[in-house]
């Protein structure tokens, strides 16, 4: 689905230099190289940056460090990456699933609104495949039952929030907390894995640090039980190095979706990425509704043809084992089960070629002709 590796090619230069640059310097552990990646993205976001192991440990933290009180509830959405809800269950907490919109693929304001209970803590939204919820409603109701909204950005780091007063945001900043994920295929891709978490409460922000640190406050001094999740210092260098090139990469996705949205217009059988007037939307996936019934056999040709694609997600998360006993709405949960037997994602990152683009693009059309 990615070629990581062209990407590589694309940067070499930088890329070698910095890795060669933390094996000369000895810090592999923390040192130079994560601290300038902090900076440079806290200085990007506007946020106060804690990097951590990956996306998993930055949605653990965020709960660890909110103090969950044993018996709490918290909101998420069924139709994500596992990691969005598993965090919730490790640390012995209740998960709540609530629906999502059909267009956006993202928590649905109402059935946020219908579910919320006396048990109720925190919120876990996800920005999914590259494009924001609709935040401004999700805060305000947290604001009026005082919950906590901890914001998976896994898939949406430089995606921006449009507020109706016109000023927006980055994925992330919006919440009490915020956290994404460095692995790979993300936008912001290292080449190992990798996380951070986000805050604009310095306190919290100090605490998180502590908790990803064996809650040391000062050395061989604990001042809670935390774990050990650390960038790896040649994962920041790499980091550091695509860091200015992040934009440009999310706008390249942006107008390969575009061309293919231009091509796939006139096929009824297909309902292309809807993009919200609140968000801008980077395309982590682009990811189309097939709505004749025939997903499967689409991927199946494609396959055929040497074109890969991906369903993400074939099964909501609140039908695996592991998660039989979470809460779901009594009106179930029909948008998220739908949706996973009609989308379909296509290749799409920043360095896949037009003539690529084409391949895939013909391929479809000719499925559905
Ligand atoms: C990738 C991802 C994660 C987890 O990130 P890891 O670095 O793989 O632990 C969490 N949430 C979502 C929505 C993701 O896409």
């Amino acid at each position: 689905m990615v070629d990581v590796v062209a990407q590589y090619k694309a940067l070499q230069q930088s890329i070698d230099a910095a890795v060669l640059e933390v094996m000369a310097s000895g810090q592999y552990i923390k040192g130079k190289a994560v601290k300038d990646f902090e900076a440079a993205l806290k200085d990007y976001l506007g946020a106060e940056v804690i990097t951590c192991g990956n996306g998993t440990d930055a949605l653990l933290l965020a709960l660890m460090a909110l103090n969950p009180p044993k018996d709490a509830e918290v909101i998420t959405v069924p139709f994500t990456f596992v990691a969005t809800a598993e965090v919730i269950k490790l640390l012995g907490l209740s998960v709540r699933f609530v629906d999502i919109d059909e267009r956006t693929f993202n928590m649905d304001v109402q059935s946020l609104r219908e579910n919320i209970t006396e048990r109720t803590w925190a919120i876990i939204v996800v920005h999914l495949f590259g494009q924001c919820a609709d935040m401004e409603a999700i805060l305000e109701i947290a604001k009026q039952h005082d919950l906590y909204v901890i914001e998976d950005a896994a898939q949406a780091l430089g995606a921006k929030y449009f507020f109706s007063d016109g000023s927006w945001v980055y994925a992330g900043t919006m919440g009490t907390i915020g956290t994404t994920s460095f692995y790979p295929s993300k936008n912001l891709g290292a080449m190992g894995d990798g996380g951070a978490v986000f805050t604009k409460d310095k306190n919290l922000a100090d605490k998180i640090r502590m908790l990803a640190n064996h809650g040391q406050n000062q050395r061989y001094s604990y001042e809670a039980i935390g774990v050990n999740s650390r960038l790896d210092s040649i994962q920041a260098a790499i980091l550091n190095a695509k860091l200015p090139h992040l934009d440009r990469f999310n706008e390249q996705r942006a107008q390969l979706a575009q061309r293919y949205n231009q091509h796939f217009a006139t096929i009824s059988a297909l309902q292309t990425p809807y993009k919200a007037p609140y968000a801008s939307h980077i395309y982590h996936q682009y990811t189309l509704k097939v709505l004749n019934g025939q997903r499967d056999e689409l991927k199946a040709y494609l396959q055929q043809h040497g074109i890969p694609s991906m369903i993400y997600y074939p099964k909501p998360l609140h039908l695996h084992k592991a998660f039989s006993d979470c809460t779901i709405p009594e009106k179930g949960l029909p948008v998220s089960e739908q949706l996973a037997t009609q989308v379909l994602s296509l290749p799409i990152y920043p360095e896949l070629t037009r003539e690529q683009q084409d391949y895939v693009i013909e391929h479809v059309q000719k499925f559905f002709q």
